[in-house]
């Protein structure tokens, strides 16, 4: 399979999400979080989606999108992107047991991460000026909501602990700050890139735990100053210049 580019940071991985005082139902899947390494091929995951067919069309067109469509609205391919792509395919087949899902009626929301809200708009459709999306970073146990509009069921999306490598994060909170060395900064994308592979060869249902939430209020907020923290070391120098 393609090597993963890494990018990093933005996946300051969520603890988890969900409102803080809306009632959960029941766990949907929970596994245990002791991934085993697998040394299958990487899955190639897609996602099916249903869209109307021209600018006043009806409900027809179908899409399958993968994450080399996603790595080319992103910018790159990273870990965020991975792990976003593989949760909200969870989630999603949860509200659509059928398989296909309706971009004209989902909306969710998102924690911050530049990778998880472009994974989040990209794939469900949704949009804050249509009311679909917005980022909410006190949601819990969780890095997304998902809803749909028709029926108002709704899961939270939630990647189980002990999952991601904690150097991964670690050195992640240095890079953002400038304070990671140019070398650190390629053994930091090398991790990334071995945790996106990790994960394309394991069972998603082992990663994570989709919840379904009652009674969730739907409380857009808007806000732009969020750090696009993968961007930050774009001006790094290579790691043999030594600095
Ligand atoms: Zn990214």
């Amino acid at each position: 399979m393609k090597t993963i580019y890494i990018s990093l940071l933005g996946i300051i991985l969520l603890t988890a999400c969900s409102q803080p005082k809306s009632k959960q139902k029941e766990v949907i899947s929970s596994f245990s979080s002791d991934i085993k390494s697998r040394k299958a091929e990487p899955n190639t995951p897609t996602i099916t989606v249903l869209d109307t067919d021209f600018s006043k069309g009806r409900l027809t067109l179908k899409h399958k999108l993968t994450l080399e469509d996603l790595e080319k609205f992103h910018g790159h391919l990273c870990d965020g992107l991975v792990v976003g792509f593989l949760g909200i395919k969870e989630g999603l087949e949860i509200l659509y047991p059928d398989g296909i899902i309706d971009r004209t009626n989902t909306r969710i929301v998102s924690k911050s991460s530049p990778c998880l809200t472009d994974v989040a708009v990209y794939i469900t459709g949704g949009r804050y000026q249509f009311n679909s999306f917005y980022v909410d970073n006190s949601i819990e146990h969780c890095f997304y909501i998902i809803q749909r509009k028709d029926n108002y069921k709704t899961v939270k999306v939630q990647m189980n602990k002990g999952i991601k490598p904690l150097e991964i994060n670690k050195l992640g909170a240095k890079a953002v700050k400038g304070e990671l060395p140019a070398c650190d900064l390629d053994k930091l994308k090398q991790m990334e890139a071995d945790f996106s592979e990790k994960l394309l060869t394991s069972n998603p249902k082992e990663i994570f735990t989709i919840t379904e939430i009652r009674d969730f209020k739907w409380i857009p907020v808007l806000k732009n100053d969020y750090i696009k923290t993968d961007i930050l070391n774009k001006n790094k120098s290579n790691c043999n210049q030594n600095s």
